[in-house]
């Protein structure tokens, strides 16, 4: 037995105003693992971060974390549980420099796992060499670490992560991988939703399948090469 979940979410359903996008969601992520939500463009993989963290809030089901119910809370009130979120457009200030950007957030949550500007540099090493440049002029990579490193500063124990690899080259893909390893090595739990199917299957601990709103597989990186077919199916590759 490997003990509760951080992260339990039961039958969640969620809509955008009357057009309903999640039919019953059942997840689990356990403290430390990395977990990577596969699926094609719009079945709701996007939705289920947004409606996990409070953002769309027109949801129903169960979501525990660190066995509290964390539904009716607003997305702030969900980084103090120790949730924090790194969107696909990845909100950092543009007009602000590295240092800037880094020194903004609060830390809002007490894992004891909040990074100081130090820890930060020593794991991107291109943050420190940037740090006077605004965020205007980072590149796509050093923008998605700004924006992994500004949740890092603020104390959550599990991230969530859409899409990091999104539109970057294949050397800075890489890059994103290690610094994954380094986020699982501190301690932090990691939700991913990744295109990327390599990526996925070097990076992750645990997978979940989606369609239509709903999870139709889950299973251990063990099992990834009994699952190839299946999957080309299920993700129209
Ligand atoms: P993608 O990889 O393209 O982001 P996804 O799996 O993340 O796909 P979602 O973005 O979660 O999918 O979208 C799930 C469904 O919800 C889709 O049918 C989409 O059209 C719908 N949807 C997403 N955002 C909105 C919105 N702001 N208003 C209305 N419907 C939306």
């Amino acid at each position: 037995a490997r003990g509760p979940a951080q992260l339990r979410v039961r039958g969640l359903e969620a809509w955008y105003g009357e057009s309903q996008a999640l039919y019953g969601v059942d997840l689990d992520v356990y403290p430390g693992e990395t977990v990577t939500l596969l699926g094609r463009n719009g079945v709701g993989k996007t939705t289920t971060l947004r409606s996990l963290m409070g953002i769309l809030r027109k949801r129903s089901g169960e979501i525990d974390f660190d066995q509290r119910s964390i539904l009716r809370l607003a997305p702030h009130r969900v980084a103090h549980a120790g949730m924090g979120f790194v969107p696909e457009e990845r909100g950092i200030f543009a007009s602000l420099t590295v240092e800037e950007n880094l020194l903004l957030p609060p830390k809002v949550a007490n894992s004891g796992m909040e990074m100081s500007l130090d820890e930060i540099y020593t794991l991107f090493p291109n943050l420190l060499e940037r740090r006077h440049s605004p965020g205007t002029k980072l590149s796509g990579g050093e923008q998605q670490m700004l924006a992994i490193a500004r949740i890092l500063r603020t104390g959550v124990s599990m991230i969530l992560l859409d899409e990091p690899t999104e539109g970057l080259a294949p050397v800075i893909v890489n890059r994103i991988g290690e610094m994954l390893t380094a986020l699982k090595a501190h301690g932090l739990s990691i939700l991913l939703v990744e295109q990327n199917f390599r990526f996925a299957a070097r990076n992750a601990d645990h997978f979940y399948v989606m369609d239509h709103g709903v999870m139709i597989d889950s299973f251990a990186v063990a099992e990834l090469p009994a699952k190839r077919e299946a999957l080309n199916t299920a993700l129209g590759v």
